[in-house]
């Protein structure tokens, strides 16, 4: 069942996967994994637990995620950041850049974390680094 959009995005700019993407890959989903609903949760929560026991659940994880555009963006973005440390460029331009609008951010002007909007409505995830309510990426822009 490995077939289905293999390397659906992260081949757009990275060739193919090194362990610094997939631990990239993970870390983000690990991050995500609060904020997400069921069964998504479920699903992920399973693959992140095959991963920790050694199993490469990686495209599963990236097959999963992609599902949703916002997710989809977040996860891209996230991945990317340790691509271009490696200096892999973006080809795409900024044409898969998530907008503000789309994410949950911290409220703490150093802080970078962030979490992708899944549905509008949804109630604020927390930030784990500090531990308060995320805003959304565009209310913190204009203060
Ligand atoms: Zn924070």
């Amino acid at each position: 069942m490995k077939k289905k959009r293999r390397f659906s995005f992260l081949k757009i700019y990275c060739g193919i996967m090194s362990p610094t993407q997939t631990n990239a890959t993970l870390l983000a989903a690990q991050k995500l994994l609060q904020h997400l609903p069921e069964p998504l949760h479920h699903q992920l929560s399973d693959l992140l637990e095959q991963a920790e026991q050694g199993q490469d659940t990686t495209i599963e994880v990236i097959d999963l995620l992609s599902e949703q555009d916002n997710i989809r963006m977040w996860m891209d973005d996230q991945v990317s950041l340790s691509c271009s440390t490696k200096g892999y460029g973006r080809l795409g331009g900024n044409s898969t850049a998530i907008r503000a609008s789309y994410l949950w951010v911290c409220p703490q002007n150093d802080c970078t974390y962030s979490l992708p909007v899944i549905q509008e409505g949804e109630d604020p995830p927390l930030c784990l680094q500090h531990n308060v309510e995320m805003v959304r990426g565009d209310s913190k822009e204009q203060s």
